[in-house]
């Protein structure tokens, strides 16, 4: 058979394969929402709490003004050279440590790794590393449903900062508490870093990216503050946050559509290439968190930084074959290589071009999230929840009930 041929009848495979999946979407779109599965109930209003939306405001409006200190002279080249320095750890104690290790489990680490990246993780100030791990777990056991913290249907602000500045939905309080963490408990750094973490926070996070261009560069301390700790903690901060919100929402599913998140340069060049988030949670178990190490991913080559010096073993990575399979059986057809026309031409771009993600707006429809009980994988493809389905049905119906008193005690 010739190539031409070829390349036409994987094309009709994959086209016969898309519209199979898209059929099963509209199955499951029609799923009524039972303790059986989860999904999004819009008619549930997430409270505010004043005092988070405040707090937030406030770092964002020092963010800024450091961010103007930084623009216009205010501190030494030094200094805005350390802030960069301390930004980048930082990251990489989150997308790294947070993310690939201690979440996903994606590599093995040596003691002296595990106490490195969470020192990293701590400079970041984004909470313990037991308390980002487990609301992590969740998002990709609950994605985009109820029973994920930062569920993407509930819009852009939402799944951004507006989670962190509302009370928990009763789901993600209940599922919370059943999320497999024994790996987590049975680490002692972990469990230190957790039962010290504010003076471990303010320490590392506060006080010596503040106190280094105070004492070695000459800095007045206000200045210092307003730069170090609160414009690179509001940048880093929203760097974090887009995984959760851009690259959810804008962008194309080349390895399955049945998936809310997106490939995303933008977010992978905000960091460190996290961004690359429809093949992250189709493989979560892969150390690149992408299809390829190559291409703006830096934390993929950082990890292999950390296995060439000896702290890091075991990486694990989907084969090619494995990766093909699934853009063929549950793509949108947008991949670069295969892909289809039609699914290429459905994506509207702007922005540099790119031939891994080609656009942030597509026309295809995002996908409406309905799942089991037993939710998503973390860890591996094989990996559900290990507890009876009746028992997190009752955990459910139990969730359900106490957000009907809630709205009944507030009404
Ligand atoms: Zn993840
Ligand atoms: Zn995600």
């Amino acid at each position: 058979m010739s190539t031409l041929e070829n390349n036409v009848n994987d094309m009709e495979e994959v086209q016969d394969k898309n519209k199979e999946v898209q059929d099963k979407n509209k199955e499951v779109q029609t799923m009524p929402l039972t303790a059986k599965n989860i999904g999004t109930d819009y008619s549930y209003k997430h409270q505010l709490v004043w005092p988070n939306a405040i707090g937030f405001l406030t770092i964002h409006l020092l963010g800024l003004w450091g961010l103007k200190v930084l623009l216009t002279g205010g501190v030494g080249i030094k200094t805005i050279l350390w802030t960069f320095f301390v930004m980048y750890i930082a990251a990489e104690g989150i997308t790294t440590g947070a993310h690939r290790y201690f979440t996903h489990r994606t590599f093995k680490a040596t003691p002296l790794c595990r106490a490195i990246l969470l020192t990293l993780q701590t400079l970041a100030g984004q909470n313990s590393m037991f308390v980002w791990c487990r609301d992590h777990r969740l998002h990709h056991r609950y994605s985009d449903t109820d029973g994920d913290p930062h569920n993407c249907k509930r819009g852009f602000f939402f799944c951004h900062i507006g989670w962190l500045m509302h009370k928990k939905h009763p789901l993600v309080l209940e599922l919370g508490r059943k999320i497999d963490m024994s790996d987590m408990q049975a680490d002692w750094m972990v469990m230190f870093q957790k039962k010290y973490y504010l003076y471990l926070y303010f320490s590392l996070s506060v006080f010596i990216p503040t106190l280094i261009p105070v004492r070695y560069f000459g800095e007045h301390w206000l200045d210092s503050l307003l730069v170090c700790y609160f414009f690179r903690y509001v940048f880093s901060l929203n760097g974090t946050w887009l995984v959760n919100s851009a690259a959810h929402l804008y962008g194309t599913r080349p390895y399955d559509q049945n998936l809310q998140p997106v490939e995303s340069w933008f977010v992978s060049f905000m960091t460190l290439g996290e961004g690359w988030h429809n093949y992250h949670h189709a493989f979560p178990w892969d150390y690149k968190a992408a299809e390829l190490s190559t291409l703006i991913n830096h934390s993929a080559t950082f990890i292999q930084f950390l296995e060439k010096i000896g702290l890091a073993y075991d990486l694990k990575t989907a084969s090619p074959e494995v990766v093909a399979n699934r853009i063929i059986r549950t793509g949108d057809g947008s991949h670069y290589k295969l892909g289809n026309e039609e699914a290429r031409a459905a994506v509207t771009a702007w922005g540099p071009l790119h031939p891994l993600n080609p656009t942030y707006t597509t026309t295809l429809k995002p996908p409406d999230a309905t799942l089991k009980p037993d939710g998503l994988t973390i860890f591996h493809e094989d990996d559900v929840l290990k507890t009876n389905e009746s028992n997190t049905s009752k955990t459910i119906d139990a969730a359900r009930n106490a957000k009907h008193q809630i709205k009944l005690l507030s009404s």
